[in-house]
């Protein structure tokens, strides 16, 4: 894709150098199967969790929102504003996957916003994607270019603690559906506990991005959290080649 002399000057702006991806074919839609276990070594505590995968398994996008919205099965509902869902569109090729709500996410419903939504939007107009529908862009054309994005916990931590084990194995139904209904072409896993969702790997970061991933059979890129790239500047440009990665492995 040759970048255009607005996305130029706008990755300039944000520091980071770039990189032209080289050319590949597009990939064929990959399906989700609908059974993933949820308990795993990692989430010992999810033996008796509710929600469970089976609750949740044939739910489509309205009951599968509702079902978020009502949802009390993990102590953060206490403290939650509201439950922050996802937003984007529901059959997009590019699917990003980030952490638990803020402050902002808690207060707003959606994920994302503030200072790190910026920054996340900023890097996606940069290859020509963004989260909001494009008007008179229809069908495919607005799958391709407008992503879905969701995080991994629905509600805020308080004070914006580390979401807890028990509390990512909980709400880990919902995100798994959510991949379901979309069948996206890529993921992108945004920061440590998108990464242990999704890969089941506590390694860090630095250690996993720069490959290609799976996610029942889906390629995932590993990528810096856009929060913990406004507060270490000098790592936006490994975030940039991750999107470079990304952009090559999607075809587009
Ligand atoms: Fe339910 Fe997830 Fe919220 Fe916990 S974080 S109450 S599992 S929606």
């Amino acid at each position: 894709m040759p970048w255009s002399e607005r996305q130029t000057k706008m990755l300039h702006e944000m520091g980071i150098r770039l990189w032209q991806p080289p050319p590949s074919e597009p990939d064929a839609a990959v399906s989700i199967p609908e059974a993933v276990a949820v308990e795993t070594a990692e989430h010992p505590s999810a033996v008796a969790a509710t929600p469970s995968l089976g609750d949740v398994a044939t739910l489509g996008w309205d009951q599968l929102r509702e079902a978020v919205t009502a949802c009390t099965a993990c102590g953060l509902c206490k403290g939650r504003r509201q439950t922050v869902f996802g937003v984007g569109h529901q059959r997009a090729h590019w699917m990003i996957v980030g952490e638990a709500p803020g402050e902002q996410e808690d207060i707003q419903g959606e994920p994302f916003v503030g200072k790190s939504g910026q920054l996340l939007d900023n890097m996606l107009r940069a290859i020509g994607l963004g989260r909001a529908e494009l008007p008179g862009v229809e069908g495919d054309a607005a799958a391709a270019r407008q992503v879905y994005i969701a995080n991994t916990i629905k509600c805020r931590p308080p004070g914006n603690r580390n979401p807890e084990p028990d509390e990512l194995a909980r709400c880990e139904p919902f995100l798994i559906r959510q991949l379901q209904l979309v069948q996206p072409k890529i993921i992108l896993a945004m920061g440590r506990f998108a990464v242990q969702s999704l890969l089941r790997s506590s390694e860090p970061i630095g250690r996993l991005r720069g490959r290609v991933h799976q996610y029942q059979g889906v390629p995932l890129i590993v990528t810096y959290h856009p929060a913990y790239l406004l507060r270490n500047p000098e790592e936006k440009a490994k975030a940039w080649d991750d999107l470079c990665l990304a952009v090559a492995t999607a075809g587009r």
